[in-house]
């Protein structure tokens, strides 16, 4: 089965290490929207080595610092999808890394918080 993150071309590669890789999301959710993958292929966070969190990690950190940069955000958010029912939909592991903008949703208050219903209703 072909996997559209191991086929990933050389020309959307943002920046890499050892073990991941960071590109821009080719839907994006916000301006800027980036996904940081191990180069392994398998499908969930939970099966990470702690050398591909790491390198996940560092990723994450110096591609916030050129987000910064380039579009200088308000806020982010970080989410990891994990199984169809915690809603990923392409099962090679990714780490969305999304910045915000003040003003880009009415109410931005419970981030990541709003993808799902709430059992219990927040004061
Ligand atoms: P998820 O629903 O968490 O599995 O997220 C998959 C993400 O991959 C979505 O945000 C898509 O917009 C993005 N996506 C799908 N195909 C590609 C691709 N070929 N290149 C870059 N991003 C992609
Ligand atoms: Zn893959």
């Amino acid at each position: 089965m072909s996997c559209p993150f191991c086929e990933i071309s050389p020309k959307q590669l943002l920046r890499e290490n050892e073990y991941a890789k960071a590109f821009y999301d080719l839907y994006p959710v916000q301006k800027g929207h980036t996904l940081i993958i191990p180069k392994r292929h398998f499908s969930s966070y939970f099966e990470a080595a702690e050398e591909e969190v790491l390198a996940i990690h560092r990723l994450i950190q110096e591609q916030k610092k050129a987000l910064d940069k380039e579009f200088a955000p308000d806020g982010y958010n970080i989410g990891v999808n994990i199984g169809e029912y915690g809603g990923q939909t392409v099962p090679h592991l990714h780490v969305h890394l999304i910045p915000r903008y003040n003003g880009d949703i009415e109410d931005p208050r419970g981030g990541i918080r709003k993808a799902i219903p709430n059992i219990v209703q927040y004061p």
